[in-house]
């Protein structure tokens, strides 16, 4: 697949490019060409030979304009990468080229009453501790969600290709009006331009895998800050847990209503404030044993969350009504003090990643079920798989209504056996993202996004940016 660049072309970009930090080391290239596709043994084996072939680290925006400058005089590919956690081969380099690393733009630029303006190659983590600690606003602010990568993600990252995550059944998803409010992007042309996208024009490069343009500068919404409780709380059957789930997400929209028209009916009952709501299945259990010990043992199922301390008692009354105990009920400060992994680390991909930390023979799936959640669907499911497919859901909620996802965790036969599962997903009514391809039409976003190619029209008319990435290019559209 690695269609490596003629050294001509390269070498003039590193010429142009003197005084940005850079390098050609090989073992440097090898590691900042991966990312976590890994959790896929097709994406593995599909992507084990692509590689970049110069890696550059600029500091300023003026820096990016250079690079993208001369890799476009010099028609050399480009891929932008933040902190590398994407899953589906996102910044691994299809055809060589250079790899952008983001990084360096890390700036929190101004901290405002309900926003923040943030370089792209913030790492997210320290996005949320600038704005905890800013004065602007008494007791400090937070960001509206963030991946359970929160800690290893860049913002820009999140932004490029993440959808939402912890804080998802609270405030929505990524898309959603009003949570980014404006993006800057840098051309990648010869003259590049700076292009600030608002609002609904955002949606051309969210989500767009670095395809069409460099992202220097966000901004995104805040809300005040919440020293949000981590639980724990384990049910005595999955079934349990799930109806739990969905309880616990109605309360969450009690505090926090979703407010347009479509809005699905929520039945009377507490309004309990909640950041994460995530239900796991009895045999994670092992793979969190070290994590948790007792606190999930392998004899019950188990729902992590981010509970708001004000609304802890309403909370535990939910625990106890569904027939659940709690394990766990502690904010971050006490849970570093316990050497404890916080609840979102327990959630999204990071179910997963705890299965493959001690066994690399699992995959995983994306799904997406419809509301009211189908709780005889789930376990008609869990008795057709067995010890095959091992169930995990996150419930969130976008500007419609609420999303019930699944990340099962998936014994791996073969390639035809997973799309043998995922079709079996399909015809009963569940979408799958599918994590076992590398483009964002096959992926996540199932059809393509005319806005967005229309977008790379203007802001990569050359194709030199992640390429592969977007079913919708067409080589036809490269201007030579
Ligand atoms: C354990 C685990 C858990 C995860 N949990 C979640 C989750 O909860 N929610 C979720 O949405 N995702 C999740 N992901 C996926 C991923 O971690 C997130 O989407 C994350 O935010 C990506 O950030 P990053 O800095 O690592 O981006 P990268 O992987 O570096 O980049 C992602 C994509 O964005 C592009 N990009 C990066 N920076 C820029 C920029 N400045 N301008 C233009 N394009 C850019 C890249 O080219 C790439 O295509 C998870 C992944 C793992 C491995």
């Amino acid at each position: 697949m690695n269609k490596p660049t003629d050294l001509a072309p390269l070498e003039r970009v590193i010429a142009d490019l003197a005084g940005i930090e850079m390098s050609t080391d090989a073992a440097l290239l090898d590691v900042k060409s991966k990312d976590y596709h890994w959790y896929s043994p097709i994406l593995q084996q599909q992507l084990k030979d692509c590689r970049g072939e110069l890696i550059v680290r600029p500091v300023s925006e003026d820096e990016v304009i250079r690079v993208a400058a001369s890799c476009t005089r010099h028609r050399v590919k480009l891929v932008v990468r933040g902190g590398g956690t994407g899953n589906y081969g996102q910044c691994v380099p299809l055809e060589g080229g250079v790899i952008l690393d983001i990084t360096g733009l890390n700036r929190v630029l101004h901290i405002a009453e309900g926003s923040v303006r943030v370089q792209a190659g913030c790492f997210i983590m320290e996005l949320e501790r600038a704005v905890r600690a800013s004065p602007v606003v008494p007791g400090g602010q937070e960001l509206l969600m963030y991946p359970s990568t929160r800690d290893t993600a860049t913002i820009g990252g999140f932004i490029g290709g993440g959808y939402g995550g912890a804080g998802s059944v609270r405030n929505g998803i990524l898309k959603d009006p009003g949570n980014v409010t404006r993006v800057r992007i840098v051309t990648m042309e010869e003259t590049p331009r700076v292009i600030e996208l608002d609002d609904a024009d955002i949606q051309k490069v969210h989500h767009a895998f670095g395809t069409n343009g460099v992202m220097t500068e966000l901004t995104l919404a805040l809300k005040p800050a919440v020293d949000w409780v981590h639980h724990i709380a384990l049910f005595p059957s999955y079934r349990k847990a799930l109806e739990f789930g969905v309880a616990a997400t109605q309360a969450c929209a009690r505090a926090n209503p979703i407010r347009g028209s479509d809005a699905p009916p929520v039945p009377p009952g507490p309004a309990i404030d909640s950041f994460e709501i995530t239900a796991v299945d009895q045999r994670f259990a092992p793979f969190y044993a070290d994590a948790f010990g007792e606190r999930f043992p392998p004899d019950r199922d188990a729902v992590f969350a981010m509970v708001h301390p004000r609304d802890l008692d309403a909370w535990r009354a939910l625990v106890r009504e569904h027939g659940g105990t709690e394990t766990m009920a502690m904010n971050e400060d006490e849970l570093t003090r316990h050497g404890l992994v916080p609840a979102f680390e327990c959630a999204w991909n990071h179910t997963t990643l705890m299965a493959l930390r001690q066994d690399k023979s699992w995959t995983n799936l994306q799904t997406v079920y419809s509301w009211p959640l189908d709780l005889d669907l789930v376990e008609r499911q869990m008795q057709r798989y067995g010890d095959e497919v091992l169930m995990h859901h996150e419930f969130g909620r976008d500007s419609h209504g609420f999303v019930v996802f699944a990340l099962p965790l998936v014994a791996y036969f073969d390639k035809e056996r997973i799309y043998e599962i995922i079709r079996e997903h399909e015809a009963e009514g569940c979408l799958v993202f599918d994590n076992h391809v590398v483009t964002i039409e096959g992926g996540g976003m199932k059809s393509i996004d005319t806005a967005q190619i229309d977008f790379k029209k203007l802001a990569d008319p050359h194709g030199l940016m992640n390429p592969g990435k977007a079913e919708g290019w067409l080589p036809e559209y490269a201007r030579p």
